[in-house]
């Protein structure tokens, strides 16, 4: 038997000894930089020429690390280590599994301090997001060890008196891991342990912008008695090594995060059935979102103001459950859209590295230009309430931006942006809120700031999203707690950190026996 889950607790930096030990780590961290990192394949390091540069966005010049670069043959390589793997771990025990994993999770928190330094610098996360991704990858370790544990031995299905039938589940294959690069711990971790634990060889392909901290999840596992050759690690471009696993007639399935153009290209690719190929590929893709806080004219809206702030500029807006549109009744517009404007001004940008600004870089230069392009088609499209701005001499910095009065079929209210940009929109009553709420073809998140509660019962069945939260902002969902996932053009809907995710990287096995 195992303790009962619970979440990872986040640090309070507030706290001297916690400041202290994190100012220890980011030294620890930046006496490594610059190393050099291999791809693993089969439990063997491999060496290339070519590398992938991680570099700090909030310093450009610094190096976080060079990693090697798989091409179409290492990727090929590593797609025959997993397959050869898989005949034999397919029958490993789940216990086993579900050990490697708590073991592994004691690792990471015995060193936390030092991962989540790491996620400063390669991430450029300000430390208390930094914090709150390396819990969650702790958290997703700890929550599917236990729900491998749940389901290991399948479920009760009824017999009559002259049979005995058995329903359980086994692992799909060779699962092909693709993780983005702003939950780079966390997301990588969840979504690489969730095809393992289930019983599947994995080839995980983290995000270019952050390989070294997927490098540093490789160390953790082999530490905790993982077996050789069931993760591989080939970080490489998606136009060569991504098309080419996600095509390939041995992958069995493909677990993606990432933006919905990518994720759109993976979805039509794997269902295309190649020579030789002999399943349907299961894809569980997870994509954008256009998120939206909805505030009523009944509701606490101090709340309100806040909620949107936190929810737009956390990380600097770079999740997919960042707020990105405010969608505000039309009594209480002028109130919260002026207290948004003020508190957003009060916000300071820059490097993370000693905790001193609530927002820091955005990931690189595509972003940057992306983000900017935005703002300059915001400026067209409604009226700039804060910031507009950014500076990217040293590292890619963008101020926390607001825009008002925007329409709601505007670019700038349908287009995901990732970035740190919210546009303010008016509502004539709760009906048309929630009608303009859905007016996108994402359904992630979404929140409700009302004290009406046949409003919140409203926007239960009516507002279409797989995480909708209510007088709260609409980021920061907990494993086990709020299992994460979207609607439409959002994804999959496999809600990860849920009690269903693990069963789509398996698949159900009847059995029945005449006594
Ligand atoms: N799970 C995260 C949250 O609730 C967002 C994940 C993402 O951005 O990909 O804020």
């Amino acid at each position: 038997m195992v303790v009962p889950y619970k979440h990872e607790p986040f640090t309070d930096f507030s706290v001297e000894e916690n400041r202290n030990e994190m100012l220890e780590a980011l030294k620890k961290v930046e006496a490594e930089l610059g190393k050099e990192y291999p791809l693993i394949i089969g439990g063997k390091r491999i060496t290339t020429e070519d590398k992938i540069v991680s570099v700090n966005p909030a310093k450009k010049d610094e190096v976080v690390g060079y990693v090697s670069k798989a091409d179409k043959e290492l990727a090929e390589k590593a797609m025959k280590a997993a397959d050869e793997k898989f005949q034999t771990w397919r029958k490993s025990d789940p216990k086993f599994r579900a050990d490697v994993l708590f073991r592994a999770a004691a690792i990471v928190r015995r060193k936390k301090h030092e991962f989540t330094a790491l996620l400063v610098k390669e991430g450029g996360k300000p430390w208390k997001e930094a914090d709150a991704d390396t819990a969650e990858a702790i958290d997703f370790m700890e929550y599917y060890g236990r729900q491998m544990l749940e389901l290991k031995d399948g479920a009760y299905v009824n017999s009559r008196p002259i049979e005995h039938n058995q329903f359980h589940y086994i692992p799909l294959g060779v699962g092909v891991v693709i993780s983005p690069w702003n939950f780079l711990f966390a997301i990588m971790a969840g979504t690489t342990v969730a095809a393992m634990v289930t019983g599947n060889t994995v080839l995980l392909k983290p995000a270019s912008a952050t390989p070294v901290i997927a490098y540093k999840l490789m160390e953790v596992l082999e530490e905790a008695g993982l077996p050789k050759g069931v993760i591989n690690y080939i970080p490489g471009p998606g136009s060569e090594v991504g098309d080419h696993l996600v095509d390939h007639p041995r992958t069995r399935f493909v677990s993606f995060t990432g933006s919905r153009d990518v994720g759109t290209r993976i979805f039509e690719r794997a269902a295309k059935v190649q020579p030789g190929q002999k399943w349907l590929k299961r894809t569980i893709i997870e994509m954008g979102g256009k998120d939206t806080i909805v505030v009523d004219n009944e509701a606490d809206l101090e709340l309100a103001a806040q909620s949107i702030v936190q929810s737009a500029f956390g990380f600097s807006g770079q999740k997919c459950s960042a707020c990105s549109r405010a969608v505000i009744h039309e009594e209480v517009y002028d109130q919260v859209k002026d207290r948004v404007a003020e508190l957003t001004k009060e916000l300071s940008t820059g490097n993370p590295h000693d905790n001193s600004h609530f927002m820091g870089p955005v990931i690189d230069q595509g972003a940057f230009d992306k983000i900017m392009s935005y703002i300059e088609i915001g400026k067209e499209e409604g009226e700039l309430l804060a910031g507009g701005t950014g500076d990217n001499s040293t590292g890619w910095f963008i101020n926390p931006t607001v825009f008002g009065n925007v329409d709601p079929e505007a670019r700038i209210m349908q287009e995901e942006i990732f970035g740190p940009v919210v546009a303010l929109t008016k509502a004539k009553d709760f009906n048309n809120a929630i009608e303009i709420a859905n007016n996108t073809e994402y359904g992630l998140t979404g929140a409700v700031i009302t004290n009406n509660r046949e409003h919140i019962e409203q926007a239960r069945e009516d507002f279409h999203v797989g995480n909708l939260y209510f007088n709260r902002g609409c980021t920061a969902a907990i494993v086990g707690y709020q299992p994460f996932g979207g609607f439409n053009m959002s994804g999959t809907d496999s809600k990860a950190g849920g009690p269903d995710y693990l069963i789509h990287h398996m698949q159900g096995k009847t059995t029945s026996e005449m006594l």
